[in-house]
């Protein structure tokens, strides 16, 4: 279906926790967006600071929230995306730290650019992440804040066993000395809780430039991670469509920018 928007005028927000979860969650569809002359803003609530590192060695001086930065800037170069606007709350604590600041962030943000899409986490949290779950929460908030005049407000989401047989398939082709582990989380975690999407961005074509962001998060891809080495034909298996669910949230009557890129997803 066409877009019937008009591409030049609609800017979309997307607003996840931590370098690398606008790559993995909605990588594909943020390049498709930008490419398609949407002015795509991306707001990170933290660096990174907390996580575990696939190699000292790049982080030479200790200092993993500026190379986390730097990596987030770079992927963010690679999707296209116009403004990142990375926020310094604590990695770990966003569910609960500096609530009030992190609303009034997002609110300004949603201010200044009038995005016709904001875009986040659903309740899940992806995997019941705490941070993640934190900053759905922050930005349904936010949105909810605008009332009658909020933007849509979507739902990134992940169908539970696609990375399960991502990691099977990996397996059963490695013959690496490790075995493939997705940031030593458990693969059927991932989407474990999920409420059905709605529709789907197919992402196929953007599948290179989706594998190149990803593993700009350098610090965050250990040898062992399928995603530093899986071919591109089994990334678009599993990772080359993208699902959303529309928040129910009362919204300004917009052309629903982010439906016209995608296709329903039927729900049985
Ligand atoms: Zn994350």
């Amino acid at each position: 279906m066409p877009a019937r928007v008009s591409p030049s005028s609609t800017t979309v927000l997307a607003v996840f926790a931590h370098p690398d979860d606008e790559s993995l969650l909605c990588g594909g569809t943020l390049a498709r967006l930008a490419d398609s002359g949407v002015r795509v803003v991306l707001m990170c609530g933290s660096r990174g600071e907390s996580g575990s590192i696939s190699d000292r060695a790049l982080v030479p001086d200790g200092d993993l929230a500026a190379v986390r930065s730097r990596e987030l800037l770079d992927a963010a170069a690679v999707l296209g995306v116009s403004e990142v606007l990375i926020k310094d709350h604590p990695d770990g604590e966003l569910r609960w730290d500096d609530v009030p600041e992190f609303h009034e962030e997002i609110v300004s943000a949603v201010r200044i650019y009038r995005p016709q899409a904001v875009i986040t986490f659903g309740e899940d949290g992806l995997y019941w992440h705490k941070d993640h779950i934190g900053v759905h929460e922050r930005t349904y908030t936010a949105v909810k804040s605008f009332g009658a005049d909020a933007p849509p407000l979507y739902y990134v989401l992940m169908p539970k066993g696609i990375m399960t047989e991502l990691v099977a398939a990996a397996h059963a082709k490695s013959n690496r000395a490790h075995s493939p582990s997705l940031w030593g989380i458990e693969p059927d975690a991932f989407g474990d809780g999920a409420v059905p999407p709605t529709f789907s961005v197919d992402v196929r074509k953007w599948m290179p430039r989706k594998l190149a962001a990803l593993r700009c998060h350098r610090t965050q891809m250990a040898a062992s991670n399928p995603i530093a080495w899986i071919e591109e034909d089994d990334a678009r298996r599993w990772l080359g469509v993208e699902y959303f669910r529309r928040s129910p949230l009362p919204c300004a009557a917009v052309e629903p920018v982010l439906e016209s890129f995608g296709e329903a997803v039927s729900s049985q």
